[in-house]
């Protein structure tokens, strides 16, 4: 059988979008399921949109996340180079074939002839395309006008008859009438090849099995397929994945604005590359059965395209926090620290925290947390003098009398001399047995008092952290 390539092909116009990931990962997946190879190809034909520094975003994004390419602008291949403007000069020969055999022709229509044509489109309420004017130029007169220095555009000839039928992995059989397709471009007036024709040439170079990207591009894929045709080329499978949206049945795009919409966002705010992985998997595809979690190595073992979905791409931060909070909790001590500490760092003065301190306070969050820098809002308490209570924990203080707790809370934590654990459990007992209170009405007035809340970790294990000097103060 033959190998199976896929690609992802990224211009580098800035930071990697959700989106793109997700294309990404699944070409990847699909490429590592059936043991083929995944080929990085940037492309960046249009010089216009280049932004300093995106390669490199593109490289660490996509290493972070552990989608590594078998070939590439940086390692190489046999089907090298893997940047679109080192290939340049490949690309005009291809078109001058097509003029030769008559599939596409120079088009001399200056813009303002194009915005001509695009108002009387607009006044009839018709979609705009090329009418084709230059189809008829005869060569000498074509000969005469480029030796002028007059400038010219590639197009591809579209056929006027018939129909173009691709069958989308994804979508199905899609068919369009050639009459409705626009004579596309192909070489551009800087003899720059197009996004358009420039991905067919590549892709068919480095022989690419099956195209992975956005379902954007269906609309385009019918001119893909007359060219492939034009040159007798075996024309690769088609996979288009549906438009991520922010929520269920809304046609609300996740785009570059909202501020999750990028991988760094999400790193910066301490999201871990399982679960941005394991989220975007599940972004547009299905295992077909109620399992969630999967690592990348379980993804590769089962990901099949036909659990790719038409619609139901649905990006949700809430899910993605289930998903993070499933990998924080199974972090060693260690990896919690390293994800969480630079936060306090940037957020409190912790000069006087030792690093066990620290430890356990970042444990015994653990649980709970579901990115790394919420832990900055949920350790508020052991850091702020003012507390911030909540509204329910002080509605609930409206309905007891909590005097006899908090008094003698106080005089049994000045007591303490050795502040540990065990000591401070002893306390809580002692106000047990002097007050006569028990259950939630002696727990909730100290955890309120504590910490603001009427919710949250052990509270023994509060108290100490938050040390004496402090809860007498707060008491
Ligand atoms: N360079 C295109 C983009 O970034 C890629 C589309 C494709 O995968 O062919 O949108």
């Amino acid at each position: 059988m033959k190998e199976i390539r896929t690609r992802f092909a990224p211009s580098p116009t800035g930071f990697m979008h959700i989106g793109g990931v997700r294309t990404a990962l699944f070409s990847y997946l699909i490429a590592k399921h059936n043991n083929g190879s995944f080929i990085l190809r940037i492309e960046d034909t249009d010089q216009t949109r280049y932004v300093e520094g995106s390669i490199e975003v593109i490289y660490n994004t996509l290493r972070d996340l552990g989608l590594n390419w078998d070939e590439g602008p940086d390692i190489g291949g046999k089907y090298g180079p893997y940047v679109q403007s080192e290939r340049k000069n490949n690309y005009l020969k291809y078109a001058q074939q097509l003029i030769d055999e008559g599939q596409a022709y120079y088009c001399f229509c200056n813009e303002d002839r194009l915005e001509d044509l695009k108002k009387i489109a607009n006044n009839k309420k018709i979609p705009y395309k090329y009418d084709g004017k230059c189809r008829e130029l005869n060569i000498n007169e074509v000969q005469k006008r480029i030796e002028e220095g007059e400038k010219y555009v590639i197009r591809f000839q579209m056929p006027r008859t018939g129909k173009t039928i691709f069958d989308d992995k994804v979508y199905g059989k899609i068919t369009v009438h050639n009459i409705e397709l626009e004579d596309l471009i192909i070489i551009k007036s800087d003899l720059m090849p197009t996004y358009n024709f420039a991905n067919i040439i590549d892709d068919h170079e480095m022989d690419i099995t099956h195209i992975v990207r956005g379902n954007e591009f269906v609309s385009s894929t019918p001119k893909y397929v007359l060219i492939y045709q034009a040159f007798g080329w075996n024309i690769p499978e088609f996979i288009h994945l549906p438009v991520i949206k922010k929520e269920k049945d809304s046609d609300k795009k996740l785009s570059k604005r909202d501020g999750d919409a990028t991988v760094e966002i999400l790193k910066e705010k301490g999201y871990l590359n399982e679960s941005i992985i394991n989220m975007l998997a599940l972004t547009g595809w299905s295992p077909g059965n109620e399992k969630e979690i999967f690592s990348l190595n379980e993804l590769i073992e089962v990901f099949d395209i036909s659990g790719i979905s038409k619609g139901n791409a649905i990006f949700d931060v809430d899910k993605l926090n289930w998903f993070n909070n499933n990998y924080i909790r199974k972090l060693s001590i260690k990896e919690l620290c390293q994800l969480t500490i630079p936060y306090l760092q940037k957020s409190y003065d912790l000069t006087e925290k030792s690093s066990l301190w620290l430890e356990k306070l970042v444990s015994i969050y653990q649980e709970q947390l579901s990115y790394g820098a919420e832990i900055i809002e949920l350790t508020k308490l052991f850091f702020e003098e003012e507390l911030e209570y909540d509204k329910e924990a002080l509605d609930y203080l409206q309905t007891i009398d909590t005097k006899a707790v908090i008094s003698t809370l106080k005089e049994e934590i000045i007591k303490i001399n050795d502040w540990n654990e065990e000591n401070i459990v002893k306390a809580i007992n002692n106000i047990k047995e002097k007050t006569g209170i028990k259950g939630k009405p002696l727990f909730m007035p100290i955890r309120i008092c504590v910490s603001g809340k009427m919710h949250g970790p052990e509270l023994p294990m509060t108290i100490f952290l938050l040390g004496k000097e402090k809860l007498i103060k707060r008491l």
